[in-house]
């Protein structure tokens, strides 16, 4: 298969030439084709899958053939055509960046993003000018429609990405309320890790006739990244353990995550301390400072970044050599999120899993998720001396030991000090 078979316009084939791509990817091939066609999708996709491209291309389509149609008259306010909604400000600015690339050539193409955490005045001025797309974060897209700033009528095509991480982020209300503002003849493209409970139920809602698309499951999408899993006795021994490994010349890149904010900047601070080029990336943070920190680690001025669940979602940046999970996620699809951060883009990725005994749990259902074992591991000299904990019971069953219980919401017995992120209680990521 190649672009050339997919009817792409020459301007968009050039585009991907350029980024340098010979073939469409699965999800690229069996999406392009129904999404210029106008149909609305159901998408199950991984992430590195080229997922961004397979609903962008379409878009950037429509972009083009709004070109020969006559243009509105001076002062017009006419709104974007296509809508894109994404869960995080990082994916939002992600498939802004696609959209530009893969748009490179489309004449006089307006791309605008919409996102929390930064000031109104650029988005106010881009929602007023010409506007072909608009890539947005549902809370601050409300404000915009709310205050009448954002004009949707004249969307053509809707696109939720990541609708199952909106819909656990509590954005219910606003994507239907955003959908409610757009043309009820537009299409609708959804794309979710899964399709049942709510996922399933707004898909209902907002689409028609819908043509399914699966694309690999997450085992099989994970064929590049060797995971691995090192016991740690307590948390001194895992710090030695994320050490050692930081030491490691294979490492290129590493991303290592954190369970909360708090532990985040405590961590960036120790191995900052130890000498590594190392910064935090959380939600806690301003806007500008995460950027910042992302242009640190595109430009390798970084080569650690110390980043919670939700700030590293939606990464891509191809030399992340290693992925450390030095405190678990709150849910296993996070786990899968968090490797698909290395191996990206047909590289190879090594993603280690640091775990104290009360993680077994967690590690039973990231395993029984994924269908795939994480093989342990030692290092010679900072072997666990504590006998490794045995499988966990089968589905539905507690084992018996306190050791093996759900991992405790608080934080481990350690006291970082400096500043404290999170109201009592609550666990920002
Ligand atoms: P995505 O799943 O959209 O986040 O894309 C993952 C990575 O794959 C990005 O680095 C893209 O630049 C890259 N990519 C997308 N489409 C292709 C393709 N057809 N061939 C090679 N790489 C691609």
């Amino acid at each position: 298969m190649s672009f050339d078979t997919l009817n792409l316009h020459e301007a968009l084939i050039r585009a991907v030439k350029t980024a340098g791509y010979t073939a469409p990817t699965e999800v690229q091939t069996l999406a392009i084709p129904p999404a210029m066609a106008g149909r609305d999708l159901m998408v199950s996709s991984n992430t590195g899958s080229g997922k961004t491209a397979s609903f962008v291309l379409p878009a950037l389509t429509r972009v083009l053939a709004s070109r020969s149609q006559p243009r509105p008259p001076r002062g017009v306010m006419q709104g974007p055509r296509i809508l894109v909604l994404t869960p995080t400000r990082e994916l939002a600015m992600q498939v802004a960046k696609a959209t530009m690339d893969y748009g490179r050539f489309v004449p006089g193409l307006s791309v605008a993003t919409v996102v929390g955490g930064v000031p109104y005045g650029l988005q106010l001025k881009q929602l007023r000018g010409p506007l072909d797309i608009l890539i947005a974060t549902p809370g601050r897209l409300i404000d915009h429609l709310e205050s009448g700033k954002a004009v949707l009528g004249n969307i053509e095509m809707l696109v939720l990405d990541e609708a199952d991480r909106m819909l656990d982020m509590g954005f219910i209300d606003p994507i239907h309320h955003i959908a409610a503002a757009t043309p009820k003849a537009r299409q609708t493209v959804m794309y979710s890790a899964t399709f049942g409970g709510h996922v399933g139920r707004l898909a209902e809602d907002l689409l028609r006739t819908p043509q399914r698309i699966e694309v690999s499951s997450q085992t099989e999408a994970h064929a590049d990244i060797e995971q691995r899993l090192h016991w740690a006795d307590d948390f001194q021994h895992k710090n030695a353990l994320l050490d050692h490994i930081l030491t490691e010349r294979s490492v290129e890149q590493a991303l290592v995550f954190t369970s909360t904010q708090r532990d985040a900047d405590w961590l960036a601070e120790r191995l900052g301390e130890m000498g590594h080029s190392v910064a935090a990336l959380h939600g806690g943070m301003p806007q500008g400072r995460r950027n910042r920190v992302l242009q640190g680690l595109r430009s390798k001025h970084l080569r650690v970044l110390v980043a919670t669940d939700v700030a590293a979602r939606g990464l891509d940046v191809p030399s992340i050599s290693h992925v450390i999970n030095f405190g678990l996620p709150m849910k296993e699809e996070d786990y899968v999120h968090r490797i698909g951060r290395t191996g990206r883009a047909g590289r190879a990725g090594l993603a280690v899993t640091l775990a104290e005994r009360r993680d077994s749990g967690m590690i039973h259902r990231i395993q029984r998720y994924t269908t795939q074992r994480i093989a342990p591991t030692t290092i010679v000299g900072l072997e666990p001396k504590r006998v490794e904990p045995k499988p966990a019971a089968p589905m539905g069953q507690r084992p018996a030991g306190k050791s093996f219980g759900p991992r405790p919401s608080g934080r481990p017995a350690f006291k970082p000090a400096g500043k404290t992120f999170s109201k009592p209680g609550a666990r920002p990521r």
